[in-house]
């Protein structure tokens, strides 16, 4: 049997990084995750998994000894509430964690490095208005990316590309837009549109009142890509040779009042939306997969209503599992 080639997964018990870990078990590597905390809702698939703070020079040395391929997830991160409300934190603790984890890297002699950056590097001008052209890889310069987070994921990319030239590591770096599925955070402050979303509406129905709080006016737009395509399309960009910055979402623009509605229809009530004070981000962000395609010959094949069924599915089963009594839910996770 050919040998398994071993691969690091940082942010493994994040929401990208756990199902990353299990696509790439199922294609038989060998995988080492890591993160400061274990997956929330399963347990990991990962061969090895280790709790280290990355954020820390020697705890990156640690996590990138003897591998292959590093897949770079670790950030703190969450939705618009929190990256609007966290800019020191955020732009010190990912600026450590992705200078030291890609510096290991090298040290170590790891040959390729997925880097995951954000479609909130893209110059913010260009995204005003709710019909806002979609963004090109190229329209992130003249750089005025959104939020510290933004600054951050671009001063990152920078990077990979410098140690790509100057040191020879195999960089790729992925944009992602919005991203969204089952095992994600869904609750308490850090969970995106999409999980609050199906949070909100499967809170109305279950309380029959019917009423569900939305950001803003709600006419921000945004794509969303379900989590499937998105690690079929981590994993197509690494084996790839293309080392220039590329995004990963659907380029299906919707607006946020339309994301409700959607998540009401399969939730399979009416909503009465209640307009309130909230961060909303830029007004109006789609991705242009030209680029995309071309480079990997394929693009997300999930629609957002069959991605939206799943996660809605999942995010309601949450919410009945969490009002139960301790005894009941240990018989219903036992079934
Ligand atoms: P997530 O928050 O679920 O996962 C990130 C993981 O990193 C978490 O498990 C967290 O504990 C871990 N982490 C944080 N600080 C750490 C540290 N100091 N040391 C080790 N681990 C640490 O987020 P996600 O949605 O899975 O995102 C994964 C990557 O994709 C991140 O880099 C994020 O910025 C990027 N991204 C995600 C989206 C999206 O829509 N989900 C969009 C754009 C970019």
């Amino acid at each position: 049997m050919a040998e398994q080639i071993k691969v690091l997964v940082t942010g493994a018990g994040g929401f990208i990084g756990s199902h990353l870990v299990t696509y790439l078990k199922n294609k038989n590597y060998r995988v080492r995750g890591v993160d400061i905390k274990y997956p929330e809702f399963s347990p990991t698939d990962a061969d090895e998994f280790e709790i280290l703070d990355l954020r820390r020079w020697d705890n990156c040395l640690q996590a990138t000894r003897g591998v292959n391929e590093v897949y770079a997830l670790a950030a703190d991160m969450g939705g618009m509430g929190f990256i609007a409300n966290h800019h020191a934190q955020i732009l010190y603790n990912n600026s450590l964690i992705n200078l030291h984890t890609l510096e290991a890297a090298k040290t170590n002699g790891a040959k390729r490095y997925l880097y995951t950056s954000s479609a909130c590097v893209y110059n913010e001008s260009l995204q005003s208005a709710a019909d806002a052209k979609p963004l090109r890889e190229a329209d992130a310069y003249p750089a005025q990316p959104q939020d510290a987070y933004g600054w951050e994921k671009l001063i990152s990319e920078i990077l990979c590309m410098h140690y790509r030239r100057d040191y020879g590591i195999e960089t790729r770096t992925v944009r992602f837009h919005n991203i969204f599925g089952e095992k994600g955070t869904w609750e308490g402050g850090r969970e995106k549109v999409p999980a609050a979303m199906c949070r909100k509406v499967a809170e109305a129905k279950l309380n029959g009142k019917k009423e569900v709080e939305i950001w803003g006016d709600g006419e921000q737009t945004r794509s969303f890509c379900h989590i499937d395509d998105c690690v079929e399309g981590i994993y197509r960009l690494m084996r790839s040779d293309f080392y220039e910055p590329l995004n990963l979402g659907q380029d299906r623009m919707v607006s946020i009042n339309q994301l409700a509605e959607i998540i009401a229809e399969i939730a399979g009530i009416e909503i009465t939306k209640k307009h309130i004070d909230g961060p909303q981000g830029v007004r109006g962000r789609n991705s242009d997969n030209t680029k995309l395609r071309e480079v990997l010959g394929w693009e997300p094949q999930i629609t957002l209503e069959v991605g939206l069924r799943k996660t809605y599915r999942w995010i309601e089963d949450q919410i009945k599992n969490q009002s139960q009594p301790d005894d009941l839910k240990m018989m219903v996770n036992a079934l």
